[in-house]
């Protein structure tokens, strides 16, 4: 029997969840990742994964997570086919958007079954709709697809290490576990007095069972790579040595990139990177390569396609190209097409970034807070060993 091989999950319905023309949210970009994943490839490559393209109805999965009521109310607008608002002004229901947005809870499902059953690795870049709540839609998000996909592992006793890298606070996901211990939420985003959902904060650590197993990093607007992975190689690996996960879920939105139009971090693809592979060794290291990854926000589809394209290769455990290696011509004629304007030409373009207000003594308090907040320390972590060049 040959090994069980990562999957790729991406069902063409996913693009159905699409709020119509000028709405910053579609899946088309996260389409345009898979294509140059699969374009970047070539057979052998394609080869190293299962690719999942068709899905069973998750319909009856939905209520492990969302309450009936809310259910009802989206099965109904969508079946109306109005435009009315699901939250308080971001998320439009349209005709449709119960069996889209289904969909997208289907393929995390799948994903979390697929790294349970296998030890491998399952990425759903169509995934990750952390704002929506038990009984609401928020920030694009009608149904909250890694919640519903975890809870009931989570119910059987299993423990899950979520870890979010999005510009945004996962609040759908925190709140939605904020009472179970079997649930660690690291949640690294820009600081909520500056973007929404406007939550995340470090005192926010959990409540009676989960007390003590959410951990929110905010960083400042401007602040990236350089705020980002010092705090992520300090925090995560110890947090993850004493929580023992059986399953790791990576919520690796790709707005927090440099040049995103919604909000004000910088992280260049190099920081996704490192994330992407110490999550990948942490994985291996704790549950045997159970991780799940998915998609989260990113707004500009010159970004979202390259970087997670690169996320899927090292999943797969494929080199990386080179920054300067040029893109597939077939797939950026295929861009064009889809977002009428020309394709990036290169893996990684050079960023134009503002200075960082980001300092050492920033770290210091933060993670001093963290501390505070959950009781335990921190230490800083010893210096990189220099890297043969
Ligand atoms: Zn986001």
């Amino acid at each position: 029997m040959s090994p069980p091989r990562p999957a790729v999950v991406w069902d063409p319905r996913f693009r159905e969840y699409d709020f119509g023309p000028g709405h910053p949210f579609t899946e088309a970009s996260r389409d345009l990742a898979v294509r140059l994943l699969r374009a970047s490839l070539g057979p052998p490559g394609i080869g190293r994964f299962l690719w999942v393209d068709r899905l069973d109805s998750a319909e009856g999965l939905l209520r492990r997570f969302h309450g009936p009521e809310y259910i009802e109310y989206v099965r109904q607008a969508s079946d109306r086919g109005d435009r009315a608002y699901l939250d308080l002004g971001d998320t439009p229901s349209f005709a449709g958007c119960f069996g889209a947005a289904t969909s997208l809870v289907a393929g995390a499902d799948r994903a979390v079954h697929h790294a349970l059953d296998t030890g491998t690795a399952a990425f759903h870049p169509g995934g990750g709709l952390h704002h929506a709540g038990r009984s609401g839609a928020s920030g694009f998000c009608v149904f909250n697809d890694v919640a519903v996909a975890i809870a009931d592992p989570v119910a059987n006793g299993r423990r899950v290490a979520y870890i979010d890298i999005d510009a945004h606070h996962g609040d759908g996901v925190m709140y939605g576990f904020y009472d179970s211990g079997r649930v660690l939420d690291i949640d690294f985003h820009q600081d909520g007095r500056t973007l929404f959902p406007g939550t995340g904060f470090p005192p926010e650590t959990g409540r009676g069972d989960g007390a003590g197993s959410k951990v929110n990093v905010p960083l400042p607007p401007g602040a990236g790579d350089e705020a980002v992975l010092p705090l992520f190689r300090r925090l995560v690996p110890p947090l993850l040595d004493g929580f023992r996960p059986d399953l790791i879920v990576l919520q690796h939105g790709v707005d927090g990139h440099a040049g995103d139009p919604l909000t004000r971090l910088q992280y260049t693809p190099s920081a996704y990177v490192e994330v992407l592979r110490t999550v990948v060794r942490l994985a291996n290291a704790h549950c045997a390569g159970r991780l799940v990854v998915v998609g989260g926000g990113g707004y500009r589809p010159e970004t979202v396609s390259r970087v997670l394209a690169r996320a899927g290769r090292i999943l797969g455990g494929v080199p990386l190209p080179d920054d300067g290696e040029s893109l597939p011509e077939g797939w950026r004629s295929e861009y064009a097409a889809e977002t009428g304007v020309e394709a990036p030409a290169r893996w990684a373009t050079p960023l134009r970034l503002v200075r960082s207000p980001w300092r050492e003594q920033d770290e210091a308090r933060l993670v001093r807070e963290l501390e505070d907040a959950l009781g335990r320390k921190f230490p800083a972590s010893p210096p990189e060993p220099p890297r043969p060049r």
